[in-house]
């Protein structure tokens, strides 16, 4: 299969053959028909999948092949995607840019934790697709600068997330300034109950697509964990890292303190390393990923909630300093590497209180990470293999 047969115009294809893109992934081939003809769409689907692809090529081409509004007035906002991150709603705008590059759309980002001036101003200038989080969206609407009267698509992105965020009020507040006559795009890595009455209210006979269920980690990614106690980790990342093979790796830390100490211990023994978590200015965040992304810095530490909205191509090592007490986590994390395709490698550090998380870990995913033994900072309170 592949873009042409979606049916993908040729300004698109264009675009995509300029990022490389040589096949659809499955959601992409999925999601992209039902998407062009108008249907409303729930997905159970992670970041990795080419989710985003997945929305926003179709919503690029239903919006070219239409005028952009009337002649000499500011063209309307036609497009909503609503998403929980200021890292993801740039991120979806990158790509949105990139694949729209070859057409006249233009898009705007909402997002808080940055001055609303220049959001004003891009908005002042018309945006036929708005990228925002619900929170300086609804700061906007309450002063009358945002229009809404005029969308025909919303997107709710990692609506599960949105949720976990607090968002849900905000959520409502915005769908209720929609036309209810639009096409509605629904996208959960996960279904609790809350999300189904969601899609029960906002959806209108979707189709329906899952993709990679959570539980099943991806067979390309390799993985393996270290027990090691609390506190050699440090010294352990460092030994790992003396292999030049690892270009770059995202570390896992629980905490933002955490990230900022392995940060400090990473630099103190020369291995450029800058962390990304919610303490940060929105500039040091992108900033982190930017040099992240050049491979200026070899090594970026994040927290979850940091790290959620995180898109880098070919990043081959994802390393969890600490081990998630969610499991579902563990998932998420690890699939920030072997995507599209590529390989990729996952280690984990488990220190003793960790181990009921490991085994919640290996249920989860229904099977074993291999140990790796030989190594300098073995856990003092050996645990033999295969008890862990
Ligand atoms: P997403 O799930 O949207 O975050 O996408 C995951 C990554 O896959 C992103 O880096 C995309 O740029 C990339 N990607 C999406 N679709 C394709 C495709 N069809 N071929 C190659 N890479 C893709």
């Amino acid at each position: 299969m592949t873009f042409q047969d979606l049916n993908i115009v040729p300004s698109i294809l264009k675009a995509l053959a300029q990022e490389n893109y040589v096949k659809p992934t499955p959601i992409q081939e999925q999601a992209i028909p039902p998407v062009l003809a108008g249907r409303d769409l729930f997905g159970c689907a992670q970041t990795g999948t080419g989710k985003t692809a997945a929305f926003a090529l179709p919503i690029i081409q239903l919006l070219s092949e239409q005028p952009a509004g009337q002649q000499g007035q500011r063209r309307p906002i036609r497009a909503l995607i609503l998403t929980p991150t200021r890292e993801l709603a740039i991120q979806i705008d990158d790509n949105i840019r990139a694949y729209g590059k070859f057409t006249k759309l233009r898009s705007a980002v909402i997002v808080g934790g940055v001055s609303q001036k220049g959001q004003e101003e891009s908005l002042g200038r018309g945006a036929d697709i708005v990228i925002a989080t619900p929170g300086r969206l609804i700061d906007l609407m309450n002063q009358n600068v945002v229009d809404l009267r005029h969308v025909q698509i919303l997107v709710l992105d990692e609506a599960d997330r949105m949720l976990d965020m607090g968002f849900a009020h905000d959520m409502k507040r915005i769908v209720a300034k929609l036309p209810t006559k639009r096409q509605t795009l629904f996208f959960s890595a996960t279904m609790p109950p809350e999300i189904a009455e969601m899609v029960k209210s906002l959806l209108v006979n979707p189709v329906r697509i899952e993709i990679t269920p959570v539980s099943s980690t991806a067979d390309r990614i390799t993985q393996s964990v270290y027990l090691v106690d609390k506190p050699n980790k440090l010294q352990l990342l460092i030994h790992l890292l003396q292999d030049k093979s690892i270009v770059s790796a995202l570390v896992f830390t629980r905490t933002k303190h955490g990230a900022d100490r392995v940060v400090r211990g990473l630099s103190k023994a020369q291995i450029s390393a800058q962390a990304i978590h919610g303490d940060k200015s929105q500039n040091a965040r992108q900033a982190a990923l930017n040099n992240f992304k050049s491979g200026a810095t070899r090594v970026l530490v994040a927290t979850d909630i940091a790290a959620r909205g995180i898109d880098i191509d070919e990043l081959s090592h994802v390393i969890n300093y600490n081990l998630p007490n969610v499991p579902e986590t563990y998932v998420h994390r690890i699939g920030r590497t072997g995507r599209a395709g590529l390989s990729g490698i996952a280690i984990s550090f488990c220190e003793y209180e960790e181990l009921p998380y490991l085994k919640d870990i290996e249920k989860l995913i229904k099977k074993k990470i291999p140990q790796v033994e030989d190594h300098p900072y073995p856990m003092e309170a050996a645990v033999p293999a295969g008890k862990a």
